[in-house]
């Protein structure tokens, strides 16, 4: 498309500020607040990012391209703001014409919310996907629900985690559109009535349905310097009109009626603020029912418009990719749509559907397995139970007459078994393919988790590495690196990220290196600032910055990496001359509400930070330092300032991990396990490149299988372990007694599961390690210059590239 941008120079820049002040906000420059400043800014970013959408839409619309809608219970988009201005190509000159106006960018842009509308790294995939798929020009848009309330905040109170609720929309969100004219209905519950036709044929009507109306607020999605705006649409659930009368007249009527309001409007109401483990709770099946029936009409509405040709063509033209098995769904409520509003018959249904869902896996925890209560999706969703019951039926049967082999698997396979519906086989079932999200993860859901489908359908099973987009990760929160990058290689690595290796031939250019190494300095210090105004505690610039930041999970393994704070402090304590490098160890991690070991891990962490933080024998050797709420503005903070990046998760429960790519890609080593992308992050920056211990996926699997592990066994021959562990179970702690027996308990008599006792060994040798390579500061930045170069490949536009290629059979546009 042509680059029709509006180029303006500073002045011009400041000049509209200030007039957009004084339009938009009613006040002068010289009063005005940051948050003045801000939506003044976001304002002059939307009229330009409009202009583009508009021409976006028109272009899909003559050209009819095949369209891509990632459907997703979560985008975890960050703020916009600075992100919007790097990609129309705005960023360097609104800095400065904010300097010029008295006031500054971080504070400026600081005034946006940042949008909770997902966990973790779920969401935040979705959120690199839609910008990565803008930037490379292709037509693909995601589907979402706007939750009233995101992601908790998250407080410690005496070291414990307390929620607090995230009304984001308290002030104006500038970069949603309501879209009011396009509201669907969604229809729940209700009765199905079979009607016999004059054909024979049957006819399902489905009446008395409670009705929804889904409101869709349109999000942009910019891409990077071509023009292109795509669209986030987030549904808000609301009531639909009813008759005047019944809204004047006070009777017993009205309060049912706002009450039913209220149970309407819940759908969007808030975001599950579980990660890796799903609730079965009805209001969570009716939240994904309401995004995938709106998302539904509203893509069938827009082929209606546009391609004027029969719903059989619809594989020509869309793809409907899920996010996981939470809009599953979509396969039986397509089917319902095709059979009962444009009157196919089922094979033909089938092989629209079937061809037009694509399904990503994320995990292979079994507490992450979605299944619901047949009687549950009965009741809530009559016509869709009987469609899955028929899908389930054929699905059976074909593998009966088909594949005798496969006969005594059933009962594994069925889509409805033990009065359960389970979503991933649905998924596997109702879709053309199956994609793990890393190597690793892919081959054990080939060859474990779902190896009699991949004996079923081969040709459905394939990989997709995640990766994430370097505009935000890389460009956006790390401008000094990216400026060494530009000057040392040229630009071209912006739009062909895999040309970072060009970076390679400096791996020992002192003057490079030195460069290298004054900016992560810069960061650190920046990071050592937020973190004394935030805690008051100041942390030493020239230690090394060792950080975990990811959600809290048992599988994640953050009580690894305390223990071996809690050794080194141990050693320190009885060996006061011990020389170890100065370590500052920066946590991060929500855990989810109704997770109490998670919150007891989040207790101790923080136990043992106030205790090392404040013993003057420790001073200048060791800092703990658990950043509150982390959250994606949070983690562009951490993640430039990283030297040591942990991603310890036991091998084969972390399917692929994204923020061990953002570390690396701001030069931070990674210390690691071989699990999920890791391996891949191994295997291109080469064994010095990366700190791997641990036990591999295969001997986790073996443990799991012979029970051969016994975690007592270690607690009784390794004194660190046996002293760590009498600690917790109400020892001493430098001057104080703690107590966490529960994890105490946990780990000898649930005999350790995620295997922290097991590894503890591996990793306290390979941080010993780290301790002395980190002392070589010229090799050390060598290989942190490595680690770049060889970040390309992690980012998103390599990812979506292979989506485009394999999966969706898109063109750029
Ligand atoms: C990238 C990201 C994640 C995912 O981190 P992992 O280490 O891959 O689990 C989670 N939360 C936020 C806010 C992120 O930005």
């Amino acid at each position: 498309m042509k680059k029709t941008l509006t180029k303006r120079t500073i002045d011009e820049l400041v000049d509209e500020i200030k007039s957009k002040v004084e339009l938009l906000r009613g006040t002068t420059i010289e009063n005005a607040t940051n948050k003045d400043i801000y939506y003044a800014i976001s304002s002059i970013v939307n009229e330009e990012i409009n202009k583009s959408w508009t021409q976006t839409e028109e272009n899909y619309k003559q050209k009819q391209p095949k369209q891509i809608y990632y459907l997703s219970m979560e985008f975890l988009i960050g703020r916009l703001v600075e992100s919007n201005l790097l990609n129309i190509g705005l960023l360097k000159e609104c800095n400065e014409a904010i300097v010029k106006l008295g006031y500054s960018p971080e504070d400026i842009y600081a005034q946006e919310k940042d949008p909770g509308l997902g966990n973790g790294g779920l969401g935040r995939l979705a959120a690199c996907f839609l910008e990565s798929m803008a930037s490379l020009s292709y037509p693909g848009h995601g589907c979402g629900i706007r939750y009233r309330y995101g992601m908790f905040e998250q407080r410690f109170i005496n070291g414990h985690q307390t929620e607090l609720p995230d009304y984001w929309l308290k002030e104006e969100y500038p970069w949603e559109i309501r879209k009011a004219e396009e509201a669907v209905e969604v229809h729940f519950g209700g009765e199905v009535h079979m009607f016999k036709k004059r054909n024979g044929s049957l006819e399902f009507r489905h009446e008395n349905t409670d009705k929804v109306l889904a409101v869709p607020y349109d999000v942009p999605v910019v891409g990077y310097n071509n023009q292109v705006v795509n669209t986030l649409r987030m549904w808000s659930a609301e009531s639909p009109a009813v008759e005047s009368d019944l809204q004047t007249s006070h009777t017993a009527q009205y309060y049912h009626h706002l009450e039913h309001n209220r149970s309407i409007e819940q759908i969007s109401g808030f975001l599950y603020p579980d990660d890796s483990s799903y609730e079965g709770k009805i209001l969570r099946i009716r939240q994904q029912y309401f995004l995938v029936s709106a998302s539904l009409k509203s893509i069938l509405r827009e082929y209606k418009q546009n391609v004027r040709r029969s719903l059989a063509h619809l594989p020509e033209k869309v793809v409907i990719q899920i996010n996981d098995t939470h809009p599953s769904l979509t396969v039986p409520e397509l089917m319902r749509i095709l059979m009962d509003e444009e009157g196919f018959g089922w094979e033909k249904a089938w092989e629209i559907t079937s061809n037009v869902v694509a399904y990503t896996n994320h995990t292979t925890l079994s507490e992450a397995l979605e299944k619901w209560p047949k009687d549950m999706i009965k009741s809530l969703l009559p016509r869709l139970y009987m469609i899955i019951d028929e899908i389930n039926e054929r699905f059976c049967q074909g593998i009966w007459f088909d594949y005798p082999e496969l006969r005594d698997k059933i009962p594994e396979m069925a889509i409805i078994a033990d009065d359960q519906i389970h979503m991933a086989r649905l998924a596997v079932v109702g879709s053309f393919s199956v994609n793990g999200v890393a190597k690793l993860h892919t081959e054990i859901l080939k060859k474990q988790e779902m190896k009699n489908f991949y004996a079923l359908y081969p040709e459905k099973f394939n990989n997709k590495t995640n990766g994430i987009t370097h505009r935000r990760w890389l460009m956006q929160v790390n401008p000094k690196l990216t400026s060494l990058i530009t000057e040392t290689i040229g630009p071209r690595w912006i739009s062909r990220p895999n040309e970072l290796t060009n970076l390679l031939r400096y791996s020992k250019d002192r003057p490079f290196l030195d460069k290298l190494g004054q900016i992560k300095r810069a960061n650190k210090e920046s990071l050592a600032n937020f973190i004394h105004e935030k805690t008051g505690i100041v942390v030493d610039e020239n230690s090394i910055f060792d950080v975990q930041i990811k959600r809290l999970h048992e599988y994640k393994r953050q009580l690894l990496n305390i223990f071996h704070v809690i050794h080194l402090y141990n050693e320190l304590k009885n060996h006061p001359q011990l020389d170890i490098t100065p370590r500052t160890f920066i946590f991060g991690a929500k855990a989810a509400p109704g997770y109490y070991f998670a919150k007891e891990i989040i207790k101790l962490i923080n136990t043992v930070a106030s205790i090392v933080n404040h013993d003057p024998e420790i001073k200048g050797k060791l800092k703990v330092i658990f950043l509150e709420n982390y959250n994606v503005s949070l983690a562009e903070r951490i993640i430039p300032a990283a030297d040591l990046s942990e991603q310890i998760s036991t091998a084969g429960k972390e399917a692929s991990g994204t923020g061990n790519m953002k570390m690396m890609m701001n030069g931070a080593l990674t210390i690691g396990t071989l699990d999920g992308a890791n391996i891949e992050i191994k295997n291109l920056v080469g064994d010095p490149n990366i700190f791997i211990f641990g036990l591999q996926s295969e001997e986790v699997f073996e443990y799991y299988r012979t029970g051969a592990y016994v975690a007592r066994d270690i607690y009784n021959t390794d004194e660190r372990i046996a002293d760590i562990m009498n600690q917790l179970n109400g020892g001493e702690f430098g001057s104080q007694e703690i107590e966490f027996k529960d994890i105490y308990y946990h780990l000898l008599y649930n005999n350790d599961p995620y295997f922290i006792l097991k590894d503890f060994d591996a990793y306290t040798e390979t941080q010993q390690l780290v301790d002395q390579e980190y002392r070589d500061k010229d090799t050390w930045l060598s290989k942190s210059l490595i680690n770049i170069a060889h970040s390309g490949k992690f980012s998103s536009d390599r990812t979506i590239q292979e989506y485009a290629n394999d999966i969706w059979k898109i063109q750029k546009q």
